[in-house]
C-alpha cells in the first residue's frame, strides 16, 4: 500500500526576515460556515478555496525591515507587507493562486480569523495580548489561497490578563473608556479627537501594559499607526470633534 503523501510545511524564513513572523494556516473548510460564505461572496476567488493564510507581525521587526527597504509610500506598512508576502507566495507555491482578503476595501473580521489562530485574546482596550508579546503585534495580511500545506495548530496559552489583577491600563486611560463594564468606544474617540489629546498618536492604556514591554513599537511606528486610526475615527465620526 502506498505510503501517505507527507505535506510540507511552509518556509516562512523569507516572511521572518521582513518582520512578518506570526504566520497561521487556516483550513477553509474548518472555518465557520458564515464566515467562508462571507468570504467567498465578497471576494469570489477564481480558484479553489483551501486554505485561508494569515500573517502579522510582532514586535519591532517589520518597521525597521520597512524601513530598510527604503519603501515610499503614503501608506507603507500596508504595501511593505504586500510586496513582501506576494514575492514570498510566488518563490514558494509557483504553481497555486491566492486572493487577497486583507489588506483592501471589503471588511474583514480579522480579529475572528485572530481568535482562530488563537493570537486573539482581547485586552480591556480591545486589542489582543500574547503572552510573549504583549499587545505589540498586528495583523499585516491575509490570503484565501488552493494550497494544502498542514494547517497551523492554534496557540493555546492563557491571556496574561487573567492573572493581571492590577490592571494599570485600566487605570491609565485618560478618558476612562474601561471605568464601567466593557469598552466605550464613545468615550475613546470623543477623548482621542480632543485637540489636547494624549492619544491623538497612542494609546495611553497600551503603553501602560507591562507584558511584553521589550517588544513595544518604535515611536514613530506608533505614531505613524495612530495617525491612520485617528484621521478614520474624523472621517467617520466627524460630529464628535466639536464636542
Ligand atoms: S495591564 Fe493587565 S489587564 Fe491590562 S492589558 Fe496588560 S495584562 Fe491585560
Ligand atoms: S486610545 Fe486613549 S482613550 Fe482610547 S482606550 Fe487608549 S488610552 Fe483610552
Amino acid at each position: 500500500m502506498p505510503s501517505p503523501v507527507k505535506r510540507l510545511p511552509a518556509d516562512f524564513s523569507a516572511l521572518e526576515r521582513a518582520g512578518l513572523n506570526l504566520h497561521a494556516v487556516l483550513a477553509f473548510d474548518a472555518l465557520p460556515a458564515h464566515l467562508a460564505a462571507d468570504l467567498r461572496r465578497d471576494f469570489a476567488p477564481a480558484h479553489a478555496c483551501r486554505q485561508l493564510v494569515l500573517i502579522g507581525n510582532a514586535g519591532r521587526s517589520m518597521w525597521a525591515a520597512m524601513k530598510a527597504s527604503g519603501i515610499a509610500s503614503a501608506d507603507p506598512i500596508d504595501d511593505f507587507s504586500v510586496r513582501a508576502v506576494s514575492q514570498w507566495f510566488a518563490a514558494q507555491f509557483p504553481a497555486h493562486r491566492y486572493t487577497l482578503l486583507y489588506p483592501g476595501d471589503a471588511p474583514v473580521g480579522l480579529q475572528t480569523l485572530g481568535a482562530l489562530a488563537g493570537w486573539h485574546r482581547p485586552t480591556p482596550f480591545m486589542l489582543g495580548i500574547l503572552p510573549q508579546w504583549g499587545s505589540w503585534f498586528g495583523y499585516r495580511v491575509a490570503l484565501l489561497t488552493d494550497t494544502d500545506l498542514p494547517p497551523t495548530e492554534p496557540l493555546r496559552a492563557a491571556s496574561p490578563c487573567e492573572a493581571c489583577t492590577a490592571r494599570p491600563c485600566i487605570a491609565a486611560c485618560p478618558a476612562q473608556a474601561m471605568a464601567e463594564e466593557g469598552f466605550s468606544l464613545e468615550r475613546c474617540v470623543a477623548y482621542r479627537l480632543q485637540p489636547e489629546s494624549r492619544c491623538r498618536a497612542c494609546c495611553v492604556a497600551r503603553d501602560a501594559c507591562p507584558v511584553g514591554r521589550e517588544h513595544r513599537y518604535d515611536d514613530e511606528q506608533i505614531r505613524h499607526s495612530y495617525s491612520i486610526s485617528l484621521r478614520a475615527i474624523e472621517q467617520y465620526f466627524p460630529s464628535m470633534g466639536t464636542r
